[in-house]
């Protein structure tokens, strides 16, 4: 059978599927235009996606009926319509867990770089403005002994709630499931969002995009944070309105931010790139070759699993 890959994944993933099918990977490393991914997956039973194809009706049907899977290449599922898929028995599936540790590090990767204002000391430093050493300069803030905010307990934040307890730091979640097994394994608490926002110290992100999370933390939010807490994003850009972040950034009600995903990527709303207090990344907090290789597998057992008739083992529903 016929399987088709958006773009180059690392050469693991790619032999496991070539050992049982035809493997056709678009030769360039870039996003296909709409045009150009019609025509690619023309009459191919799988597509191995990444979370810059939109995935919908319209796709799918170009693909045709014999298509059988869409295996992202990705945790998060935002770019895929699941409705269109189910009303054309096409499975889903994505690569969970294998990034967990990738993600949970950058997250932390971002905040030590924005807490410590690595990034801005750094060009100041590169642009030959480091004259002599400053009692006052570059003034940050320490973690051990402050509370880390994890929005959204599950697979990613609940790594990142163990690393900052590992940092000497209290933790506190907001999740719509509470998690009392892992509250009693590192002495985290459950509170409600509002009450987070308000005691955090650090609020780390790690919501799925869907309706209820899109424009998750707004204006009104950054208003009742601490005028020293940090936000870190590492879910998905719409889930925070960058419009607001930008202002709470300019006018200084919150410390600063780090950022790996934007709300209208790759844009960045204006005026982000300007502030200092701002630590950005290009959608790299799984790029470790441990969890690329560890996806591209994953993704290839879905494909494999559903190509054999089976279910595979990471569907979602
Ligand atoms: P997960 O499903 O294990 O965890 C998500 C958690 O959010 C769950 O505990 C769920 O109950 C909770 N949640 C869902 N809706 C909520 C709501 N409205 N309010 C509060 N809590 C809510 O997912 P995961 O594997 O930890 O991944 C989390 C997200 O991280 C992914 O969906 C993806 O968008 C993002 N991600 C980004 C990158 C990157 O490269 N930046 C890489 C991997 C994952």
């Amino acid at each position: 059978m016929k399987v088709y890959i958006t773009r180059p994944i690392p050469q693991n993933g790619i032999a496991m599927l070539k050992k049982e099918h035809e493997v056709i990977v678009n030769p360039e490393d870039r996003v296909l235009s709409r045009e150009q991914l019609q025509q690619a997956v023309k009459g191919v039973e799988a597509i191995v996606s990444l979370v810059t194809d939109k995935v919908d009706g319209e796709l799918l049907d170009a693909a045709g009926p014999q298509l059988k899977i869409v295996a992202n290449y990705a945790v998060g599922y935002d770019n895929i319509d699941l409705i269109a898929a189910k009303e054309r028995n096409v499975l889903v599936s994505n690569t969970p867990e294998v990034l967990n540790e990738a993600v949970a590090e950058h997250a932390f990767a971002l905040l030590m770089a924005v807490a410590r204002r690595v990034v801005e000391a750094d060009r100041f430093t590169r642009a030959g403005r480091y004259k002599q050493w400053e009692p006052l300069g570059f003034l940050g803030i320490e973690l051990n002994g402050k509370t880390l905010g994890v929005m959204g307990l599950g697979r990613i934040g609940s790594r990142v709630a163990e690393i900052g307890k590992s940092f000497g730091m209290r933790v506190v979640y907001y999740d719509v499931k509470q998690n009392k097994e892992f509250e009693q394994s590192i002495g985290a608490q459950l509170l409600s969002k509002e009450e987070l926002l308000k005691a955090a110290d650090v609020v780390s992100v790690h919501v799925p995009l869907v309706e209820s999370t899109h424009h998750f933390i707004v204006g009104k939010d950054f208003a009742i944070m601490k005028d020293t807490a940090i936000l870190i994003n590492t879910s998905r850009g719409p889930v925070v309105d960058e419009n607001a972040l930008v202002e709470a950034l300019k006018t200084k009600i919150i410390f600063g931010a780090g950022l790996d995903v934007f709300e209208r990527e790759p844009e960045l709303t204006l005026g982000l790139a300007e502030c200092e207090n701002v630590v950005i990344t290009p959608h790299i907090a799984s790029a470790t070759t441990e969890a690329r290789e560890g996806m591209a597998r994953v993704a290839a057992e879905n494909v494999l699993a559903a190509l054999a008739g089976k279910i595979p083992p990471n569907l979602v529903k």
